[in-house]
């Protein structure tokens, strides 16, 4: 392809986003194929001879876009959001264009101290004390993988990396069952081992760890030759958006000299409005936190923010250093690759920056606080209706609701014709061993239009009208 074709091509797909974005209402959320049909339609072989660009977008439309689920779709009220505003995905326009690989200051010495004020920029608006530096990286996961690696390494007075676990204590992290999976993956991979994963029971409406059982299942540990590491709390856990008492908890960890994360991943993107920080009051004492700009608050995938108090622990445990990564001669330069486990870096901090820009933290908010306002509507609504019962109450725009007197595969067909119908898109959660429908409004674009229709849709599709 030459640049006279791609500058062609660049325009018309910049014109296809737009109306693809501005019709979006029209086509079902989910994908609504079957397994093995976009396969099947894809050559078994590689062509040998280059295509025009036009066959490949034909084909693009023809087989692609019927097996895509639509998370852009302002009806999109499953699992949690994952919103890409305009500006953000005009920023990836640009950092694809550029295509930085961003592992040291040197290798883009912009996208490094773009990196550093745009959390700087992300602490403040979550209200975060000074003392926390943060770090983008690509989810999650990979965030609490890197905490789960730091505690461990603190325990074993920085001995793991170099020397494995073997013949080591026996590491132990105390978490909830309302704790996202990847903190049993970052157990795993971090050779911690399922097995010392503790689960603490919980309490109350919002699911918190009892922290009197967090410090009894510590004691207990130490007393049988165990070595405690570290805790893992949440701030809205994927399946009913639990939350941590942060304040006892930490204050139990911290008696007990234990690191703690934090994992915000979905419910930290509200805290930028300061009336929601309740739910994660005593939050200043983590060691470590992460949250997803890539889920509501519109950054597009990845984007993933970390703060950590004390950043030296952290680069103590995953910064390693071969000559041809060196840079002599920069003082003061922070190389963002010794602070994540994988080495290569995208760009990512410049689509926060179009972001915030663009709206500003209180076009941000006014959406967020929109989508809380609408989903705790939604379900004083639902809790009216004959033959709908609220199993969890709202935690910001997170609810969960039964279908009253239904079985578990009564529930799992609703939730299958509802997502078939393709007028909204929902997922559903286990509470107390029974399945609940989880519904969660966040979507960018949704309006109070849009949950009204899913309230329509629910209704109608129980069958009882
Ligand atoms: C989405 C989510 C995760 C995983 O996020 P990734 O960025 O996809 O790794 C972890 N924890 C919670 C609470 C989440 O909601």
């Amino acid at each position: 392809m030459n640049w006279s074709e791609f500058s062609r091509w660049g325009s018309r797909i910049s014109q296809w986003a737009t109306d693809y974005h501005t019709t979006l209402r029209e086509r079902p959320v989910r994908a609504q194929v079957l397994p093995g049909e976009i396969y099947a339609q894809l050559p078994a072989q590689p062509p040998e001879t280059g295509e025009a660009m036009d066959a490949v977008m034909a084909d693009f439309e023809r087989i692609v876009m019927p097996g895509i689920t639509h998370w852009q779709h302002p009806r999109f009220f499953a699992y949690f959001p994952a919103n890409a505003a305009p500006p953000s995905m005009l920023a990836e326009m640009l950092v694809s264009t550029i295509a930085p690989q961003c592992m040291l200051w040197q290798t883009s010495p912009a996208a490094t101290e773009m990196e550093t004020r745009m959390l700087e920029w992300l602490r403040q608006a979550l209200g975060l004390p000074g003392n926390f530096a943060g770090v983008i990286q690509d989810s999650a996961s990979s965030a609490t993988l890197a905490a789960v690696l730091t505690m461990r390494e603190r325990a074993l007075d920085w001995s793991g990396n170099a020397n494995g676990l073997s013949g080591q204590p026996r590491l132990r992290v105390y978490t909830s069952a309302e704790v996202h999976t990847s903190v049993d993956r970052a157990i795993w991979v971090s050779g911690i081992g399922q097995d010392n994963l503790v689960r603490i029971p919980t309490r109350g409406p919002l699911r918190g760890i009892d922290p009197a059982a967090l410090d009894t299942a510590i004691r207990a540990d130490i007393e049988q030759g165990f070595l405690p590491c570290g805790v893992v709390a949440c701030t809205g856990g994927t399946g009913t958006g639990a939350c941590d008492d942060l304040a006892a908890v930490i204050k139990v960890a911290k008696a007990h000299g234990l690191y703690t994360h934090v994992d915000a991943a979905w419910a930290g993107s509200a805290m930028i409005c300061p009336e929601f920080r309740t739910l994660w009051e005593g939050v200043d004492g983590a060691d470590s936190i992460v949250f997803n700009p890539h889920k509501w608050l519109g950054a597009q995938f990845d984007c993933s923010a970390h703060f950590i108090a004390d950043p030296e622990s952290l680069v103590k445990t995953l910064a390693i250093h071969p000559e041809y990564l060196k840079t002599h001669g920069a003082d003061g330069i922070i190389n963002y690759s010794e602070w994540s486990v994988p080495l290569g870096r995208r760009f990512r901090a410049l689509k926060l920056w179009f972001l915030i820009r663009s709206y500003g933290l209180e076009g941000l908010r006014e959406r967020i606080r929109n989508h809380v306002a609408w989903s705790q509507d939604l379900a004083k609504r639902l809790s009216k209706e004959p033959g709908f019962e609220i199993v969890t109450e709202p935690v910001l725009s997170l609810f969960t609701f039964r279908l009253a007197g239904k079985s578990d595969s009564d529930m799992i067909d609703y939730v299958n014709r509802i997502n078939a119908d393709g007028r909204i898109y929902i997922t559903q959660t286990r509470v107390n061993g029974r399945i609940a429908i989880r519904f969660q409004v966040g979507q960018f674009d949704a309006t109070r239009d849009d949950v009204d229709a899913a309230f329509d849709v629910l209704r109608e599709m129980t069958g009882a009208n």
